[in-house]
């Protein structure tokens, strides 16, 4: 539903804005929160789904959580800073310190502490639902920003100078115009589909069954990725009262049989892959799962449309990195439209923000895919080769030094001069 103090009165006006953002998911609000705070423009947020309409008063950290908790890099952490969102969110967040990968079974693991990289963290972990509650929370106090909730989009037509659509919300109907759309309904996007941009995408047959867990054995302050001989990996993240967040990532058919098994049966599945020198494993939280793959759209802009987010790329969650990377894309446009308020419906403008971002994404896009090809190799002369890189890594400030520039704090380019425009 529509909020109420952006009540919009008549059905059948058209509606005029700047922006109209279709997806208020994690990188619609993100971008909405954005530039309704850096910008003067008037925006549309279209959601499919209904979003949170009240404010909470604060965030509170519940004891267990039921959906996935996201780590945040050092760049995304620094533009929630620059919002002024970070000293909220930093009260559900909790900090990475160490970083440690390993196969399972096998010897050699990297091992990487912030001090080593002189950071005071290698990152930040928050639930998903607390980011996302601040983010529509900090969407709906703009007084720029009108929010379309529960509505679907119709006929998204170019127009001269922009984008039209009919959009109907609670059971009313209204034409939307614009000189900017972004798309940012996630993947397999039907927005994407109406303006006839395929994807190019590739399934992983992997599901990644997501739920909570305590484990005592490891650091309160340590994410850590096991991998499995053969395909498949574990990540646990750590959480507030001595909690992890896990991802485990495994062959849909057994992602299936995991989710159906009691807890009991479920922690005894999670202690036989990781060993029983990591037990105990206990007080599982609740259990979903997500479909894995690799999606990525052939083409990110159009005069007039931008596309972002998971419509945009769509990763495999193995490094953490398909948020932050949208993150930085949004940054990106968002630093464009601050510097070049003028220029919102060139698109001179959208190729500068492509040719700005490309190199970002196809190195992430390329570490992530990397990760995975690297640890499914079975021949035992190649394991042999990729675990003994893994203790050369584990001892080279360099490479470190390399990962937490590529990875943990990439930079983003920010005043008129350093963008090019
Ligand atoms: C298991 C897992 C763990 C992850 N962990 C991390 C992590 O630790 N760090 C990290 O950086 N990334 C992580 N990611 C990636 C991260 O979750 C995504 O990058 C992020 O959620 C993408 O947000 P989005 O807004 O593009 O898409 P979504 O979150 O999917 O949002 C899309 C929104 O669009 C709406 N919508 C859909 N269709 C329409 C329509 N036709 N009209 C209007 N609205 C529509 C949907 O309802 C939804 O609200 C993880 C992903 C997974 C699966």
């Amino acid at each position: 539903m529509r909020n109420q103090e952006n009540y919009i009165g008549h059905s059948s006006r058209a509606e005029k804005y700047d922006v109209v953002i279709v997806g208020g998911g994690m990188v619609g609000a993100t971008l909405a929160a954005a530039l309704g705070q850096a910008t003067t423009y008037r925006i549309a947020v279209l959601e499919r789904e209904a979003l949170p309409a009240g404010v909470p008063d604060a965030l509170s950290v519940p004891s267990t959580f039921d959906t996935r908790s996201i780590a945040l890099s050092r760049s995304t952490v620094r533009f929630l800073y620059q919002m002024g969102w970070w000293t909220q969110l930093r009260k559900c967040a909790t900090a990475i310190r160490q970083l440690w990968v390993e196969t399972l079974s096998l010897p050699g693991c990297v091992q990487m502490c912030a001090e080593q990289v002189d950071l005071p963290a290698l990152g930040y972990v928050v639930p998903n639902v607390l980011l996302g509650q601040y983010l529509i929370q900090t969407v709906r106090q703009c007084g720029r920003v009108t929010v379309y909730d529960q509505a679907v989009l119709h006929n998204l037509q170019p127009k001269k100078g922009g984008f039209v659509a009919q959009a109907v919300c609670a059971g009313e109907s209204v034409s939307l115009v614009a000189p900017l759309w972004v798309v940012a309904d996630g993947v397999n996007s039907q927005t994407l589909n109406a303006l006839g941009i395929e994807s190019r995408t590739h399934s992983y047959a992997q599901n990644a069954v997501i739920t909570t867990v305590r484990a005592p054995k490891l650091r309160g302050d340590g994410a850590y990725e096991f991998f499995q001989i053969g395909g498949g990996s574990l990540a646990f993240l750590p959480l507030s009262h001595g909690r992890h967040g896990l991802v485990w990532a495994l062959p849909a058919v057994r992602a299936e049989a995991v989710l159906s098994l009691s807890d009991e049966d479920c922690l005894e599945a999670l202690t036989a892959t990781l060993g029983q020198h990591r037990a105990p494993l206990e007080d599982l939280g609740q259990r979903s799962y997500y479909p894995l793959q690799l999606s990525l759209a052939r083409e990110q802009i159009r005069p007039h449309c931008v596309v972002l987010g998971n419509a945009a790329h769509s990763l495999h969650p193995i490094a953490g990195q398909g948020f932050n990377l949208a993150v930085r894309d949004v940054m990106t446009l968002v630093n464009l439209l601050k510097v070049r308020p003028e220029r919102l419906s060139c698109f001179t403008l959208l190729q500068r923000y492509e040719e700005l971002r490309l190199q970002d994404q196809n190195r992430i896009v390329r570490f992530c895919q990397g990760l995975l090809d690297v640890f499914s190799w079975r021949e035992i002369s190649v394991v042999g080769l990729r675990q003994l890189a893994m203790l050369l890594f584990d001892c080279s400030p360099q490479a470190q030094a390399w990962l937490a520039k590529t990875v943990i704090a990439p930079t983003v380019l920010e005043t008129a001069w350093e963008l090019g425009v």
